[in-house]
């Protein structure tokens, strides 16, 4: 993570210093794979790290600043509680919303499939229903393909 937040903080000699928040994460030192769970007893374990984190104010900040809220667990929050957050509302989304994380997140989607990953994982990582993976799969599909078509009339 990248930021230009920093924290004064005071060093063991009692020298004020400039560290940036990342180097104070709780995470920095347990697996990342934590943090992109696949159910949610995994991401119970990264939210209990979280909250035990002395940064997890600007960490939060820092995501929701940036529309970090496709993957993972940032800030003590899942990317689906973090949309909601950023929605100003409780969970519980309307179809064209899935629709549109599932187009944001079109080449790490195509990337996952590459390498085989099952789509009710895909989805549990973009907090949808397989079912709009699957549609949003078809929809790259023909749109490549339409691509392609394109070229060769052109060629
Ligand atoms: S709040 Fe969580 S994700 Fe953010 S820095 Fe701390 S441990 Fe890492």
């Amino acid at each position: 993570m990248t930021t230009e937040i920093s924290l004064a903080i005071t060093s063991a000699a009692d020298t004020p210093r400039d560290v940036r928040w990342e180097e104070l994460a709780s995470c920095s030192t347990v697996d990342p794979e934590l943090f992109f769970p696949d159910n949610t007893r995994e991401s119970a374990e990264a939210v209990e790290v979280c909250m035990g984190c002395p940064v997890r104010q600007q960490c939060l900040e820092w995501a929701m600043e940036r529309g970090e809220n496709h993957f993972g667990v940032i800030g003590g929050l899942t990317a689906k509680e973090r949309r909601a957050l950023g929605r100003g509302k409780g969970p519980g989304r309307k179809a064209g919303e899935a629709a549109a994380i599932c187009q944001e997140a079109r080449a790490d989607i195509l990337r996952w499939r590459e390498e085989e990953m099952p789509m009710e994982q895909i989805a549990r990582r973009l907090g949808v229903a397989a079912k709009t993976v699957r549609v949003a799969l078809e929809k790259f599909a023909l749109e490549s393909k339409l691509g392609q078509q394109d070229m060769g009339a052109a060629a």
